[in-house]
C-alpha cells in the first residue's frame, strides 16, 4: 500500500441501515476505500443510500456488490447471517475479507463455518461498541464510531495483514480497535450489554403492567428515564442477539439472580449491614469505572499517564500549610478498622490512590466502608473472623505497604486470595515477607524472584515464630506482628535498627496488646480488636518536601499544621537540624497515641554532615529530598547504610544519582549510599524520576535552587501518595506546572 492508496479497493456492505449505512459514510468521509459499494433486501433504503451520498454505488444484487470487492462487511441483522452468507459464497473472491458488526460473535463463526465448511484466515469477526436505539439508514452517522470502541475477534490462523487493514479501516472511521478472543467477547458483552438490556426491557414491562402504570411513567424521575433508555431499543435485533449469545447470557443472568435474591432476603430480614456493604461497594465501583472511563483510574495503571512537572528556577516559600495525612496510618486504620469490633471513625484519611485501594480491597472482602468524604471515612467492623473471599484478585495499586501488610493478613484467612499492584508494585521483592511467614505454617505463590502477584492460600494454621530481621523494616515488622495476631502463641520480631512503630501503637489504640522489649515487639494470639476513633496526623514525609524547601530557598518562612512526630519517623527533622536547618517545634501534643506538632521552617545555612547511620531508617523515605538539602549545603553529606533505598520503588540512590547529573551536580554512590559535595550550582535540564513519586517531588524542590528550568518526567505517582502537592508548592512559592494526566 503507497502513500495516499487507500485501504481497500472496493468494499461492499451488505445491510444498509444504522450501522452499515455509518460503516459505509464514514469510510467515504475518511476517504479509506476506492469504491463503497451498498446492498440491502429493501430498495428503497438503498435509494435512498445512494442519494444521501452514504455509498458510491447501490448494487441490484447481491452478486453485484460482492464481486470484485476486496472488503465484505455483514451489516445485516444476526438472524439474517446465515443465509446472507450461503447467498453471497460463490461470488466471493479468495483473498477479499469478510467480516460482520454483529452484536455476537460466536454465532458469526458457527454461521460461517456451517456455510464455507471452515474459518478461512481471511474471515474477520468484528464488532463497534456504538449504536443507538434508531435503526435505518436515515439514522446513520459517519461520526457514529467516533472515539468509540470497535471489537475485531480474529481466530489464531487469520491473515494477520489483514487484520491490520481492517483495524487501520476503524481507526480511520475514529474508532480505537481492540481484539479479543470470540468467547471472552461473547462472555464480556453479555455482562456489559446484554444484561443490562434484559433488565431494562423488564423492569418496563413490569411497571408497565402495574395498576398505577399511568403514575409511575408520569412521576418518573431523571434517573428512571436513564435507566430504562436502552429498553426502547429495536426489539428484534435485541430478540436475535439473547437467542444467539444464549450460553453467556444466560450464566450471568443465574449470577445476578442469585445477587438480586440475596439483596431481596436482606431487605425481608432487615439486613441494613448487607444493603449499606453491597449499596457502598457499587458506589465505589461505579465511581472507579467513572473514573477509569476519563483515564483517572485510581486502582488502574497509573504509569501509564504521562505526567511531566515543568518548573521556573528560584521563588521563595511562603504560608500555613497542612499538608495530607500520614499514608502508613491511613493503610493501617483501614485494615485494623475493618478487623476491629463495631465501627471506626477515621478523621484526616489520606484520598491517595494507594489508600483507597487499600479501603476497596477491604469492601472486596465484604467490609462496609463508608466514605471517604473530605478524609472522614467510617468502617463498619467485621471482626477477626470476619473478611470474605474476594471474588478476584485484591489490587494494591502502587503500595507496597499495603501489600506486605495484607500478606501477614491474608495468610491467617480461612480463603485463597491474590495480590497484585501496578507495573512497578510488581517489580519489588516480596521474599522478604513470604519467607517468614511461611516459617510460621503460611502457603504463598509469589512469581519469579519473589515478586508479585502473590497467590496466598488459605486454611492453614499459623504458629508463633521468633523473627531476627535481617534488614530493618517496618514493614515485614508489620506483616509478622498481623499474622501473629491469627497464630498460635507468640510472634515476636526483633529489629536491627529501629523501624516505624505505627502498626504497634495502633494496634494498642485498638485494643491489642503489644509487649515491647528493647528492639524486639511481640503479640499473642487470638485476641481481638475493638473500634476507635482515629485523627490521622499530616504526614511528615509529606511535610519534609516543604522542610527542605524552606531551609534552601532565600527568605523563606512556612508553618506545617498538625504534623504526626512518631519518634520513629522523626529522622528527617534530626537530619536537617544537624546541617543547620532552623525548624521549630511547636504546641507539642499526643493523639490516639501518637505525638502531633506544628513546624515552623525558615531559611538556613546548610552545611554538609556525615549522616548518623541511626538516623537513616527513621528517615528512610526523606532522602531524596535530604539529597536536594545536601547539594545546597556548604562541604560534603557522605550517607552510609542505606541499602534499603535501593530496592525501593525505584534504585533510588541511583535515579537521584542520574538525575543530579542530569541538572550537572556530580555526586558519587557507593554501595549503601551517596557521596555529595554541596555548593555546587544546580542548572536546569531534564529528569526522568522513572515513577517514582518522591524523586520526582524532590526535583521540584530543587528548582528554588536551580539557576533554570527542570523538566521532570514520568510523575504520575505523584498523586498516589501526596495528592495536593502541586497545589501546595505552588501555594508556598515553587513555580511548578503539570502538563498531561487529568
Ligand atoms: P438496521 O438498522 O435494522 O439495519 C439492518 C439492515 O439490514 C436493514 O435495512 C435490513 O432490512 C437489512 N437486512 C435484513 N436482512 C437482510 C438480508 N437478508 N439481506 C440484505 N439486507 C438485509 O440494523 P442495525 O442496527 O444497523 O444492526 C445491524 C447489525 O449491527 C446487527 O447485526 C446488530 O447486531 C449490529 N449492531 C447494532 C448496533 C445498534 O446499536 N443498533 C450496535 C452494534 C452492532 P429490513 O429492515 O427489511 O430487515
Amino acid at each position: 500500500m503507497g502513500d495516499g492508496e487507500p485501504l481497500f479497493k472496493r468494499v461492499a456492505i451488505i445491510g444498509l441501515g444504522l450501522i452499515g449505512g455509518s460503516l459505509a459514510s464514514a469510510i467515504r468521509r475518511h476517504r479509506l476505500a476506492g469504491q463503497v459499494v451498498g446492498y440491502d433486501r429493501r430498495a428503497d433504503e438503498l435509494a435512498l443510500g445512494e442519494e444521501l451520498g452514504v455509498i458510491d454505488l447501490a448494487a441490484d444484487s447481491l452478486e453485484e456488490a460482492v464481486r470484485g470487492s476486496d472488503l465484505v462487511v455483514l451489516a445485516v441483522p444476526v438472524r439474517a447471517t446465515r443465509t446472507v452468507l450461503a447467498e453471497l459464497k460463490p461470488f466471493l473472491d479468495r483473498d477479499a475479507v469478510l467480516s460482520d458488526v454483529g452484536s455476537t460473535k460466536s454465532s458469526f463463526v458457527a454461521d460461517v463455518e456451517a456455510v464455507f465448511g471452515d474459518l478461512s484466515p481471511h474471515v474477520i469477526p468484528g464488532h463497534p461498541i456504538a449504536g443507538s436505539e434508531k435503526s435505518g439508514i436515515r439514522a446513520a452517522n459517519p461520526e457514529l464510531f467516533a472515539n468509540h470502541k470497535v471489537i475485531l475477534t480474529p481466530a489464531d490462523n487469520a491473515h494477520q495483514p489483514d487484520v491490520e487493514r481492517l483495524r487501520a479501516l476503524w481507526e480511520g472511521c475514529g474508532a480505537t480497535v481492540l481484539t479479543m478472543s470470540v468467547a471472552y467477547h461473547d462472555e464480556v458483552l453479555a455482562a456489559t450489554s446484554h444484561l443490562p438490556h434484559l433488565i431494562a426491557f423488564s423492569l418496563v414491562d413490569t411497571l408497565a403492567g402495574e395498576d398505577e402504570n399511568m403514575d409511575i411513567f408520569r412521576y418518573a424521575a431523571g434517573g428512571f428515564r436513564d435507566f430504562t433508555r436502552i429498553a426502547a431499543s429495536d426489539p428484534v435485533m435485541w430478540h436475535d442477539i439473547f437467542l444467539s449469545n444464549r450460553d453467556a447470557v444466560l450464566r450471568v443472568i443465574d449470577h445476578f439472580t442469585h445477587d438480586l435474591d440475596q439483596l431481596r432476603s436482606a431487605i425481608a430480614a432487615g439486613d441494613g449491614a448487607m444493603l449499606l456493604r453491597v449499596f457502598s461497594r457499587a458506589k465505589a465501583a461505579r465511581e472507579h469505572f467513572t473514573k477509569m472511563l476519563s483515564g483517572q483510574a485510581y486502582v488502574t495503571n497509573n504509569s501509564e499517564k504521562q505526567v511531566t512537572f515543568r518548573l521556573q528556577p528560584g521563588g521563595s516559600i511562603r504560608g500555613d500549610i497542612r499538608v495530607p495525612g500520614d499514608k502508613s496510618m491511613s493503610h493501617r486504620s483501614i485494615m485494623l478498622g475493618a478487623l476491629a469490633e463495631g465501627i471506626t471513625e477515621v478523621k484526616g484519611f489520606l484520598e491517595g490512590e494507594d489508600s483507597l485501594a487499600t479501603l476497596q480491597a477491604f469492601r472486596d472482602m465484604g467490609v462496609t466502608i463508608e466514605g471517604p468524604e473530605d478524609g472522614f471515612v467510617r468502617i463498619h467492623g467485621v471482626g477477626m473472623r470476619g473478611l470474605q473471599a474476594p471474588r478476584g484478585p485484591l489490587y494494591l495499586g502502587n503500595s507496597g505497604t499495603a501489600m506486605r501488610l495484607f500478606a501477614g493478613l491474608l495468610a491467617a484467612q480461612p480463603f485463597d486470595s491474590e495480590l497484585t499492584g501496578d507495573a512497578s508494585l510488581s517489580k519489588r521483592p516480596m521474599g522478604r515477607v513470604a519467607d517468614p511467614l511461611r516459617a510460621m505454617g503460611a502457603v504463598i505463590d509469589t512469581a519469579e524472584g519473589g515478586r508479585p502477584p502473590l497467590k496466598i492460600r488459605g486454611g492453614h494454621k499459623l504458629t508463633g515464630i521468633h523473627y531476627e530481621m535481617p534488614v530493618a523494616s517496618a514493614q515485614v515488622k508489620s506483616c509478622l506482628l498481623l499474622a501473629g495476631l491469627y497464630a498460635e502463641g507468640v510472634t515476636s520480631v526483633t529489629e536491627p535498627a529501629p523501624t516505624r512503630d505505627h502498626t504497634e501503637r495502633m494496634l494498642e489504640g485498638f485494643g491489642y496488646h503489644v509487649h515491647r522489649d528493647g528492639a524486639t515487639a511481640s503479640v499473642t494470639g487470638g485476641g481481638k480488636l475493638t473500634a476507635c476513633a482515629i485523627d490521622v496526623p499530616a504526614d511528615i514525609s509529606s511535610a519534609a518536601f516543604f522542610l527542605v524547601a524552606g531551609s534552601i530557598a532565600s527568605d523563606a518562612e512556612l508553618v506545617l499544621r498538625h504534623v504526626g512526630m512518631n519518634p520513629t519517623r522523626v529522622g528527617v527533622i534530626n537530619i536537617l537540624r544537624q546541617m543547620g536547618a532552623d525548624i521549630e517545634v511547636l504546641e507539642e501534643r499526643e493523639i490516639g497515641g501518637e505525638p502531633v506538632a506544628d513546624l515552623r521552617v525558615r531559611s538556613a545555612e546548610l552545611k554538609g554532615i556525615d549522616i548518623p547511620e541511626d538516623q537513616v531508617p527513621l528517615a528512610i523515605d526523606e532522602f531524596p529530598v535530604l539529597f536536594i538539602a545536601a547539594t545546597c549545603a556548604q562541604g560534603r553529606t557522605v550517607l552510609r547504610g542505606a541499602e534499603e533505598l535501593r530496592v525501593k520503588e525505584s534504585d533510588r540512590i541511583r535515579v537521584m544519582a542520574d538525575g543530579l547529573a542530569a541538572l550537572g551536580v556530580e555526586t558519587t554512590v557507593t554501595p549503601d549510599g551517596i557521596v555529595i559535595d554541596g555548593g555546587q550550582e544546580i542548572g536546569g535540564g531534564a529528569v526522568n524520576s522513572h515513577g517514582d513519586h518522591r524523586i520526582a517531588m524532590s526535583f521540584a524542590v530543587a528548582s528554588l535552587r536551580a539557576t533554570g528550568p527542570i523538566e521532570i518526567t514520568d510523575c504520575a505517582n505523584v498523586a498516589t501518595s501526596f495528592p495536593s502537592f502541586v497545589e501546595l508548592a505552588q501555594q508556598t512559592g515553587i513555580q511548578i506546572r503539570t502538563e498531561g494526566g487529568e
